[in-house]
């Protein structure tokens, strides 16, 4: 986990412009790791979340006898058949409500009493109407504290089916409690809402969705209907990308005039926030809608349009849009948000509060807030412990001066790497310190690009980073997974999961060295095509651009694309050429047994592939300084690198 600051402050930003995939989705996360723990089988989910509310849900699995293992990107999960074991000691939920609910519907499965308990904030939150609707069913349940309120001990007993009705007016998270576990009762389980209310219903078809992807059969109209006997089977299981998390960088994008891409979510994703879309096509941004990625573009004239919304359906992506509201022309309405009351905090008065503080007049009545823009001023937010709120608002400081935000550490419930992540989505987001020096050396394959680099960051004490490296460790792992390299969006989501490291000099995938690997044949032929993907570059920059910002003294970086693209403000830049026929000897010295002539037909393959296409082609810096290494040792080149290092100042 990383570790953070008490505050952040934010500095403003031009156009926010990238592409970017959140991490998993926390709730689908959630539900693949219960259903997946009741099913029959083993259970492979890729993709899933690592964040404190999974976690919470993971220790609370293993709590109740699963097995969960993690291995890279994939969760294996061996099933329990529809039987849990009681633990002696209480299960811990921790601050996750999601949990909560359907780890307090779970226990009714297992073989003795368990007691659940959670976090002082959690406490605080509702679990009545679950336990009512499981009472009704012949499930005991004590409340061992307060009424009302965790924690609780639940009595297990066989669950009859039937019709059930539950108060789902405060959240959705009591009936998708319950119906997770139905397919386990003994006869067809019809759960009714208490007067027809079921807020934030999207949510329950995103619970079926996962259901049924592991064989329950279960249907969500005015009332919800799961089949018994259909009990769940282990699979292997993609987990998307969390369209909650995905408002942040939309919402940046929108705010700041930018364009912004976030892949891993599809198009038939049921997922909740992605009503945030709507929202923000309504303000006035184009938002491109791709099978596995969704595009957005801020408006032309820069302005965004004020609001009447109704937000029931996407409660978690209402805070990002209020922060939008603070940018448009007028004053906006965001209707349909009684649920935000009881969430990690009272985020309707949060938000209040908040916006207020950023100048903004704001109204609040049961369910619906009001902004109205003023003149905007920074401010120190409180966060209330709320991961959203912190999220949300530091979008704020993307556009207004000092923006402090407090305890930026609480986006570690769902997302442990946003900091990082909104960073590299920043124009000219180099981290490094003032002082560090940073060298860009390009030119085609066979130039000496990386014996001058490496000799030259020697002698002068800075980091070395070969960036074709990245490129070809993202091919090896695009090669690993089986998807076609002619399938653009496969190989963009495969190179956005793949955890490539550069580290002395070697390259690591899932922190596995795979240097010899990533010079094979079959990588080298590949590696073009994989490279001349927009996304798969922006990933690749991002990566670059953080390997070098945690360079003290700063780097020597090679590549194609370093001084005209990765690195434009470079204290230096040098483009090395030389003739192919040179460039084919000198690779062909570096490998046993070459081919000459097929290395240098390879090298010219590549360098066309590399200088025509379409994204950061291989070109010369205007401000570059050109060598041609065909008749020069290295040593000369370094000679005259050095010499244009001495004129820096
Ligand atoms: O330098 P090397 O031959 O290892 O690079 C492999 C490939 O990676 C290049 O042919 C090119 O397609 C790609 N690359 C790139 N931009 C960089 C570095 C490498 O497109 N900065």
């Amino acid at each position: 986990m990383e570790r953070f600051p008490i505050d952040v402050t934010m500095v403003p930003v031009g156009p926010v412009r990238g592409t970017i995939r959140p991490p998993g989705s926390k709730s689908i996360t959630n539900r693949a790791f219960l259903v997946a723990a009741l099913a029959d089988g083993e259970s492979r989910l890729e993709g899933w979340l690592d964040a404190d509310d999974t976690q919470a849900m993971r220790t609370a699995l293993s709590a109740l006898g699963a097995e969960l293992a993690p291995e890279g990107s994939t969760m294996v999960v061996r099933g329990r058949s529809g039987r849990l074991s009681a633990p002696e000691e209480a299960v811990d939920v921790r601050s996750s409500g999601t949990t909560a609910r359907f780890i307090t519907a779970a226990a009714a499965l297992a073989d003795g009493p368990v007691r659940v308990d959670g976090s002082a904030q959690l406490r605080r939150r509702p679990i009545e109407p679950l336990v009512v609707a499981l009472r009704s069913a012949g499930v005991g349940v004590d409340y061992l504290v307060a009424t009302g309120a965790l924690p609780i001990c639940v009595h297990p007993a066989p669950l009859p089916g039937g019709h059930l009705a539950i108060d789902a007016s405060v959240s959705s998270q009591f009936a998708s409690g319950l119906m997770l576990v139905s397919p386990f009762a003994e006869r067809d389980t019809e759960i009714d809402f208490v007067d027809g209310v079921a807020v934030s219903r999207t949510y329950l078809e995103t619970t079926a969705e996962v259901m049924r992807a592991f064989g329950a059969s279960v249907s969500v109209d005015e009332s919800v209907s799961v089949g018994s006997g259909r009990q769940y089977v282990g699979r292997h299981y993609e987990i998307e990308a969390d369209a909650s998390a995905a408002t942040y960088p939309l919402v940046a994008g929108a705010i700041t005039g930018g364009v912004v891409t976030v892949i891993g979510i599809p198009a038939a994703s049921t997922q909740a926030d992605l009503g945030v879309l709507d929202v923000l096509s309504a303000m006035g941004c184009t938002v491109d809608r791709r099978p596995t990625s969704i595009t957005l573009s801020a408006p032309s004239d820069g302005k965004l349009q004020p609001v009447d919304v109704d937000l029931s359906l996407a409660p978690d992506g209402a805070l990002s849009i209020a922060v939008a509201c603070l940018f448009a022309s007028g004053p906006s309405t965001l209707r349909g948000l009684s649920t935000l009351r009881f969430k990690e905090t009272d985020r309707l008065t949060a938000l209040a509060t908040e916006l207020g503080k950023l100048g903004a007049d704001t109204t609040v009545t049961d369910d619906t807030i009001v902004v109205v823009p003023g003149a905007p001023s920074g401010a120190r937010i409180t966060t209330y412990d709320d991961h959203r709120m912190a999220m949300a608002f530091s979008l704020a400081g993307l556009v207004i001066p000092e923006v402090v935000i407090d305890d930026p550490g609480c986006v570690a419930k769902t997302w442990p790497g946003y900091w990082s992540a909104l960073e590299e989505l920043r124009p000219g987001s180099v981290i490094a310190g003032p002082t560090a020096t940073i060298v860009a050396i390009d030119g085609p394959g066979g130039v000496g690009k990386t014996t001058v680099s490496r000799t030259l960051a020697e002698k002068l004490g800075l980091g070395h980073l070969d960036t074709g490296a990245f490129y070809r460790g993202a091919t090896a792992a695009v090669l690993r997974s089986g998807v076609s390299i002619s399938d653009p969006v496969a190989v963009v989501d495969v190179v956005h999961r793949a955890a490539l490291t550069f580290r002395d000099g070697a390259m690591l995938l899932d922190e596995v060295d795979i240097s010899d690997e990533i010079r094979s044949s079959s990588v080298t032929s590949a590696v073009s095509a994989v490279a001349a993907i927009p996304e798969v570059r922006d990933r690749m920059v991002q990566l670059q651009r953080r390997w070098v910002a945690h360079q003290p003294k700063g780097a020597v970086v090679e590549g194609r694309d370093i001084g005209t693209v990765v690195f434009p403000d470079a204290d230096l830049k040098i483009f090395l050429t030389a003739r192919p026929d040179v460039r084919a000897r000198r690779r062909a010295g570096e490998v046993a047994d070459a081919d000459v002539g097929s290395i240098q037909r390879d090298l010219e393959r590549r360098d066309r592939a590399d200088s025509s296409r379409e994204v950061s082609p291989l070109r010369a810096a205007d401000d570059a300084v050109v060598i041609d290494t065909s008749d020069l040792p290295m040593e000369g080149v370094v000679e005259v690198a050095l010499s244009h290092v001495a004129h820096l100042g």
